[in-house]
């Protein structure tokens, strides 16, 4: 098991010396604790893949060192990065039994056989492939396939970290949630520091203590879930994580009061210091703006529908050309389809440059 460091790491396709904006993956220097389990989300092409195989060693980066443990091991090649590493597609060997198929990786390295044996058992047991253990790899289902391959990842307990690539995709939905509910009590039992990369946000929230969310070559927050719910560090992160995402708005902003279409919507902290000419905007989540009926002062809204998710209503509705999801109490109703807008000001951030804005008390 490891710390692993990335210091100033970046990765262009076109060379180091295309413009930055340009790079695949932009200069990142961060940590991934020892023993943690991380999901790497963020949309298709954001990066993901490139940083995973940057820190397992397929790719070599066009700047910056990767450090485990301390050690620059920038140079080194996969093998002698000590990776475990589980791909899309489960990679198997059909004519080996899938108990020898989950060895595979330790017999390679020369383990002892008791060793082997007992891990073998271990993994089997954690997978429920305890009843396959004896039987030739073929014809199983796609899940079953993938468990060993996520078995083969997961056996060796000398690997400095396991990279998980959206190791679920050919999963049926339903097992999706029981498998990933296992890897998250083996990541518990087996003490390993686990990447995970999705572009699901269910998969990654669920999965992980840390979620490190990439937005083109990005890395724009780190956090827990609830802190990337609570206070998103990018406006990206607030609109992809969460559903409906977070209600971006553009605004005006002086001291502890936002202006939205005339409209004034109270702060908790002050905004003295904006930096001039950056684009300002406020962002508060669905769950924090109530849709009340219309009264003065309050931003008004023109409804255009209502989701019922069950255990709570949200108004779909239109300020101007802005589309915004409020909360609507049970019971709300509108006549004329208009609605005034609630906020709720501890959870009314500011960004500039969809950079979240701290404010002072
Ligand atoms: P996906 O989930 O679709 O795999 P991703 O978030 O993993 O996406 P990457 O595959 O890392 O994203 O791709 C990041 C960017 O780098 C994309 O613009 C992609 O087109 C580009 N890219 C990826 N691999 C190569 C390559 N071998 N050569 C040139 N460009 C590449």
């Amino acid at each position: 098991m490891a710390r692993i460091d990335l210091v100033d790491l970046a990765h262009s396709y076109g060379g180091n010396n295309a413009p930055q904006e340009s790079f695949a993956l932009k200069p990142v220097t961060m940590t991934w604790r020892q023993g943690g389990a991380y999901a790497l989300l963020g949309p298709s092409g954001c990066g993901k893949t490139t940083l995973l195989n940057v820190i397992s060693g397929i790719i070599t980066p066009s700047r910056g060192q990767i450090l485990f443990d301390g050690k620059d091991i920038t140079p080194l090649s996969t093998q002698k990065r000590n990776i475990a590493q589980v791909f899309q597609f489960p990679v198997i060997y059909d004519t080996m039994t899938v108990g020898q198929n989950l060895a595979f990786p330790l017999k390679n390295r020369g383990v002892p056989k008791a060793e082997i044996d007992k891990r073998v058992a271990e993994i089997g047991r954690v997978l429920d492939l305890e009843p396959y253990l004896n039987r030739k790899a073929t014809r199983l289902t796609a899940d079953a396939k993938q468990k060993i391959s996520l078995g083969r990842g997961l056996v060796r307990s000398d690997v400095a970290a396991v990279l998980f690539d959206e190791p679920l995709t050919v999963i049926d939905p339903e097992l999706k949630w029981q498998l990933r509910s296992k890897l998250k009590a083996l990541h518990r039992e087996l003490d390993l520091t686990m990447i995970y990369v999705t572009h699901d946000q269910t998969e990654a929230l669920t999965f992980a203590d840390t979620v490190v969310v990439m937005h083109d070559g990005r890395v724009v927050q780190s956090g827990t879930p609830a802190e990337l719910f609570d206070k998103p560090a990018h406006t990206f992160v607030g609109y992809f994580i969460g559903s409906p995402g977070m209600n971006i708005l553009p605004a005006e902003v002086q001291g502890r009061e936002a202006k939205v279409g005339g409209h004034v919507i109270a702060l908790n902290r002050a905004y003295d210091n904006l930096p001039a000419g950056a684009k300002i905007e406020i962002g508060v989540r669905p769950e924090f703006v109530e849709v009340v009926g219309p009264a003065p002062g309050l931003l008004t809204a023109r409804i255009e529908r209502i989701d019922d998710l069950g255990r709570i209503r949200f108004a779909r509705v239109r300020v101007g050309d802005a589309k915004l999801a409020a909360r609507a109490p049970a019971g709300f109703t509108s006549a004329d389809g208009t609605a005034g807008l609630k906020f709720d000001p501890s959870h009314v951030h500011v960004y500039a440059d969809s950079l979240l804005v701290e404010g002072a008390a």
